[in-house]
């Protein structure tokens, strides 16, 4: 059994519906076989239980570890194209880089960048954004498995409209997809996650293969685009004769309460109705909408009409891996709605970088860190003389603090990161060991 001795911040009630931050400073959680097992002040668990080892957090802040709903495994390397809107930066920037993964080497050291990138930024658990090449999804999820990060993903499929390279057919597509799902589908902290790139690049055949693949193998997840963009909307009511973008995913049997679509950023009242309706979640994803100039989204319209909303990153659109930052985004294009806009407290901008993650996801024991819970946290630890340390050492309470953690801190405020009672390690320093050496001679 392990004591964790920290100041804990999490978001057991949602806060859109009348919950709070809980914080507890000096508090006390105990962890026995990867999950919680008891949570109080530190001083009364350490005089109730013999514990093996304390570990000493105290310096800094403890949160549930960030679930980002939205990250994609072969663009860590395509990060800060900007100055594009999203069709353009598809063809210019992401695609090129995409079809690289063809080459499973080169696919295998890039599943290593991105995976280290989320465990450095403090995410435990993701659903990711494969390629277009099975040997490459499969190399993914080796490193996932690895390291030990929650990871649901899949092969992504298009069969039109994208460079050749990246087309495939119903068949192929169904056929891959199912030999990575019985693969990869509930081993250890893998999931299989069906993943049609976009109705824009999906004919009806590949849709209806998507939704084969969805009934043949149980609890697997859907995840793709929708509404992000007018002229890709326009152009995917032109290919399904007006038909709307929402609607394209929903007459194929693809949206249920296990579907997950980035963006929608520009929905209209029917969308919002049909993806309540089905349980959907909408990863919103804010670097990404401002870097592509894709809108403000429209989070109040989503919570009026009770659709799900959780936070995504989307690199490589998005800025990089920290969901601090998505957070710290997302508040921003809230204040910048004027009236349309959601004020958002730090509760809400944690809430929608951890718990509302994991309810998307369906990671009943994860998102928070109450008793029972699997213990996936995040310890943020500023550097010494950092204006986030001196930002947090003057804060006035623990939301003043959540607030500055989200204005200031960035992957390199990361001090520890656990999932199940284990810490990951980034990848060992190699590369900069190997610049030094080179320096060296
Ligand atoms: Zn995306």
């Amino acid at each position: 059994m392990t004591l964790f001795r920290a100041t804990v911040l999490d978001t057991p009630q949602n806060p859109f519906t009348g919950g709070a931050l809980r914080a507890e400073s000096d508090a006390g959680l105990l962890v026995r076989d990867g999950a919680i097992a008891d949570r109080g002040a530190f001083a009364a668990l350490a005089a109730r239980y013999p514990v093996d080892e304390v570990v000493d957090l105290r310096d800094g802040l403890l949160l549930p570890g960030f679930v980002d709903t939205h990250v994609h495994f072969p663009q860590v390397r395509a990060i800060g194209g900007l100055g594009m809107p999203l069709l353009q930066w598809l063809e210019r920037c992401a695609l090129p880089e995409e079809a690289r993964l063809a080459d499973r080497s080169y696919a295998e050291a890039v599943a290593a960048d991105f995976v280290d990138g989320l465990v450095r930024a403090g995410t435990t658990s993701a659903l990711v954004f494969g390629a277009h090449f099975a040997p490459a999804v499969d190399a993914l999820f080796v490193e996932a498995s690895r390291t030990g990060l929650r990871v649901t993903g899949g092969l992504v499929v298009s069969d039109r409209l994208l460079r050749e390279e990246l087309l495939t057919t119903p068949q192929r597509a169904y056929d891959e997809g199912l030999a990575l799902a019985r693969r990869w589908h509930s081993t250890g902290r893998t999931r299989y996650a069906v993943t049609p790139r976009f109705s824009l690049s999906c004919g009806d055949g590949l849709l209806d293969s998507c939704r084969s693949l969805l009934s043949d193998v149980e609890g697997v997840f859907v995840t793709s685009h929708v509404n992000e963009n007018d002229l890709e909307i326009a152009t995917v009511a032109g290919l399904f004769d007006g038909c709307g973008y929402v609607d394209t995913y929903d007459r194929a049997g693809l949206l249920g309460r296990r579907s997950v679509l980035a963006h929608n950023v520009h929905p209209t009242d029917v969308e919002l109705r049909c993806l309540a309706d089905r349980g959907a979640t909408v990863a919103h994803c804010p670097t990404s909408n401002a870097a592509l100039g894709s809108g403000l989204f429209p989070l109040k319209r989503h919570l009026a009409a009770g659709v799900r909303v959780a936070l995504g990153s989307d690199v490589g659109a998005g800025t990089g891996f920290c969901l601090l930052k998505e957070g710290l985004q997302a508040y921003f294009v809230q204040q910048l709605s004027g009236g349309d806009g959601v004020p958002l407290a730090p509760a809400h901008l944690l809430y929608l970088a951890t718990a509302a993650g994991a309810e998307a996801l369906e990671l009943a024991d994860v998102g928070d860190l109450g008793v029972g819970r699997r213990f996936d946290a995040v310890w943020l630890r500023p550097s010494a003389g950092s204006t986030l340390a001196v930002a947090l050492r003057h804060a006035a309470d623990a939301d003043d603090a959540l607030a500055k953690a989200f204005a200031l801190g960035t992957p390199g405020d990361v001090a520890g990161v656990w999932v199940d009672g284990g810490r990951l390690t980034p990848a060992p320093l190699a590369e900069a060991a190997a610049l030094v050496d080179t320096a060296a001679r």
